[in-house]
């Protein structure tokens, strides 16, 4: 037997809906993956939600799925989520699953399979997003249960949302991301959120992701052309040397970063839906960020409080060498610093 991998490429098959194959955004995808196997399909369910799915051996070779959103497009953020003081803050569910692959994303708890689902409806999107615009100015993640950005070869979905937010100022959308974004557009309805975490959970937990240099300079090429711009120092993650880990990560961006021109920063604690987690630890054994004895409190998993608050002291204490307090959001059991 050859020591040759003998999985497929990613994406090495695309699953069509019949009833999408004429849209502009399939039409995108499908020229941009000439070598796929495409195959066309009645509802995307009769692929995602097969019985007896292997994450682990289907993230080495994922299959995508063109499909049309027909139930819930638009939802309200999770109040495990920070909201940044946004009353009307929700996420556009465009996309099931994740390019990228970090060992502690929830999306292993709740989903049984690695394969990708794109919803290509995406002007029944816009379309919900301009009749609730109609109640008031709201605030919507459009990168939020997954990485848009991790599809920018295959599909420009951040662009098409830019365009929306263009033309409807009361509408604010995030995109936030662990990539290294191609392009960015300055308007002041558009918040470019990049997460930050040491190299060593970078190289250790997030794969596929852009390192700790690559997204360093996006925020650069970000603030440059004059985007807002939100670091998140979230999740933390408590690795063996926890200490020594991100202090040289925080002397890192504290002097990689052009601080005056950051619009905010969210601090938070690595914490997941209890109902995920046995999910999450059979996706990754022996993974050092899922194995963790975390405690169970209202329904999630987190780090026992007084490890959780020391963590985010850690990073907060040096974050007001560099920036104002008042831009300071944080996860510490739902309150913020922030005071907008
Ligand atoms: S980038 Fe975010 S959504 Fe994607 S796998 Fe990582 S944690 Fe999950």
């Amino acid at each position: 037997m050859s020591g040759k991998c003998s999985y497929n490429p990613t994406f090495s098959h695309v699953y069509v809906e019949e009833q999408v194959k004429e849209l502009p955004l399939t039409k995108e995808v499908l020229s941009n993956l000439p070598s796929s196997k495409i195959i066309y399909i009645k509802h995307y369910k009769d692929i995602f939600n097969r019985k007896k799915q292997d994450y682990r051996a289907q993230s080495k070779s994922r299959s995508l799925i063109l499909a049309a959103n027909k139930g819930n497009l638009i939802f309200k953020g999770s109040d495990m989520c920070q909201d940044h003081g946004n009353s009307r803050f929700f996420y556009a569910a465009g996309v099931m699953n994740c390019l990228f692959d970090c060992d502690y994303c929830f999306l292993k708890g709740m989903y049984n399979t690695a394969d990708i689902v794109l919803f290509v409806n995406l002007e029944d999107y816009f379309d919900k997003v301009k009749r609730m615009l109609s109640d008031g100015p709201m605030f919507l993640s459009v990168s939020y249960d997954t990485d848009l950005y991790a599809l920018q070869g295959i599909a420009d979905i951040p662009s098409r949302w830019i365009d929306l937010a263009k033309v409807n100022l009361d509408l604010t959308i995030e995109l936030r991301t662990k990539a290294h974004p191609k392009t960015f557009v300055p308007l002041g309805n558009v918040i470019y959120s990049f997460t930050l975490s040491p190299q060593k959970v970078i190289s250790s937990f997030e794969r596929g992701t852009s390192s700790l240099r690559g997204r360093l300079d996006a925020v650069k090429e970000a603030t440059d052309a004059g985007c807002k711009v939100r670091l998140c120092f979230d999740p933390l993650i408590r690795v063996r040397d926890w200490e020594s880990c991100y202090n040289e990560f925080m002397d890192t961006v504290i002097y990689g970063v052009c601080w005056d021109k950051v619009y905010d920063i969210s601090v938070g604690t690595f914490r997941i839906s209890a109902e995920y987690i046995k999910k999450l630890r059979r996706c990754c054994p022996m993974s050092e960020v899922t194995e963790y004895p975390f405690v169970n409190s209202e329904g999630y998993s987190k780090y026992p409080d007084e490890i959780a608050s020391s963590m985010r002291s850690f990073i907060l204490k040096r974050l007001p060498e560099v920036i104002d307090e008042g831009k300071i959001f944080c996860d510490s059991d739902g309150s913020v610093f922030g005071d907008r």
